[in-house]
């Protein structure tokens, strides 16, 4: 039977005071859609190793598409912390959902919208923003992971379109995509960002299984054999790895929050239950180990959202560095992961069970420190930046 969801979620600073009345109304609508309407049916998703696609339209409605996209294509035309909120309540739920959302928006919406010519902004973006079209975005190859400059996709101009061919792997949202935003070396060798419509004759994009993490986010390949591209189909505003990358900037964005919703549903599931669970006639609240987990968590989380919101603020003014996105990415994962795992402990024997969200919310973040740039990659670029030296080759 489907459980209530109790989440209460913890602010510690008063860090609501920060924030505005559309923020807290943002974050708050979504949290009240979440709790009715997915929460109840994650856990049965997870195990089936399935996205739930009846709630693609709910998304939408919420402004979980594009929500920094201007209006007039359809986005919400909200502000970055609204979108770190928003991220931030969808992981809370589960770390697939919000996947499917920060593809949607930062990986597929914003390179149309930043890249694209006004013609595939107006065909596509209104679409991306209801959840009439799914996307998705390839950049990741079978043998380059961390090093996607050494990609072998390619394209070559055949006068009135393009040839593609190669393969992409490990693409959220692959096997439903209506369209795919996908990064190819031309003749010269410059990466070129090429819209590849679903039924286009050459590709295909089956699905990838055996999972342990991610199981509610769906994840695909991309082949493309011989594929031929309208020329109004390559992005026509950037090239090079920096376009990618500037995708990707806006995605690590929205983790750094979205982890924090991991990390929030763990630590409450963990308070609440140490409350009513009694061992030697207390609450193991009672105890101070105990309470050292809880205290440690919330400390963690209080410094986590604090980190995000100075981090929004600084890309409302435009001011954000890739090195500070690293870091509040690098960051805020961690913390969520170590509070998965105390929280775990929390509940005993009953944290291993799927009454409890701890182990999702822990395999889920697998995927999560290891995609968008692997923990250790985004160490390195905070190292880059303090000594100026990169140390990746
Ligand atoms: C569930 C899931 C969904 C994904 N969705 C997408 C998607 O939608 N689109 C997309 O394009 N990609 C996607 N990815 C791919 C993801 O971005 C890559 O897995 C990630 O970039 C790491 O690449 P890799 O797995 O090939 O690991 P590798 O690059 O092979 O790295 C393996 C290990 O070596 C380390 N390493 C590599 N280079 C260095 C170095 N220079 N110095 C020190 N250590 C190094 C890494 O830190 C890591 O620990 C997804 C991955 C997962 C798991």
């Amino acid at each position: 039977m489907a459980k209530t969801d109790l989440f209460e979620a913890p602010d510690y600073y008063n860090i609501d005071d920060l924030l505005t009345d559309e923020q807290k109304l943002v974050r708050d609508s979504a949290r009240a859609w979440l709790k009715k309407e997915v929460s109840p049916i994650i856990e049965e998703y997870y195990e089936k190793a399935e996205f739930p696609k009846q709630i693609i339209k709910g998304l939408g409605e919420i402004g979980a598409f594009g929500p920094y996209i201007p209006e007039e294509y359809g986005g919400a035309g909200l502000d970055q912390i609204s979108y770190g909120l928003l991220m931030q309540e969808l992981e809370r739920v589960d770390s697939g959902v919000r996947s499917t959302a920060s593809v949607q928006s930062s990986l597929v919406m914003f390179p149309i919208w930043k890249y694209g010519s006004e013609e595939q902004k107006k065909k596509f973006l209104p679409k991306l923003a209801t959840g009439e079209f799914m996307g998705c975005f390839g950049l990741t190859e079978p043998d380059h992971g961390s090093n996607p400059g050494g990609m072998t996709t390619n394209i070559k101009d055949k006068g009135d379109h393009y040839l593609l061919n190669g393969a992409k792997m490990w693409i959220s949202n692959a096997p439903f995509a209506d369209v795919a935003v996908v990064w190819a070396k031309n003749e010269e060798d410059r990466i070129k960002g090429v819209l590849v419509e679903k039924g286009m004759k050459g590709f295909t994009a089956p699905e990838m299984h055996g999972k342990w993490s991610l199981r509610a986010s769906t994840t695909g390949e991309l082949l493309f054999d011989n594929v031929k591209i309208p020329k109004e189909n390559i992005l026509p505003g950037r090239d090079g790895l920096g376009a990618p990358l500037s995708c990707l900037d806006s995605a690590r964005y929205g983790i750094s929050w979205g982890a924090i919703g991991a990390a929030m549903d763990c630590y409450d599931s963990a308070l609440r239950y140490s409350k009513q669970r009694m061992q030697f006639d207390k609450p193991i609240a009672a105890f101070q180990l105990t309470q050292k987990k809880l205290a440690e968590m919330i400390t963690e989380i209080t410094k986590a959202q604090l980190l995000a919101w100075r981090l929004g603020s600084l890309k409302n003014e435009g001011r954000a560095t890739t090195a500070q996105v690293s870091m509040a990415k690098r960051n805020n994962i961690e913390i969520a992961m170590n509070i998965a795992r105390e929280a775990r402990q929390i509940h005993g024997a009953m944290g291993i069970t799927n009454e409890y969200p701890m182990m999702r919310h822990m395999m889920n973040l697998e995927s999560v420190v290891t995609y968008e740039g692997t923990h250790d990659i985004h160490l390195l670029i905070t190292g880059m930046d303090i000594t100026d030296i990169p140390a990746f080759s």
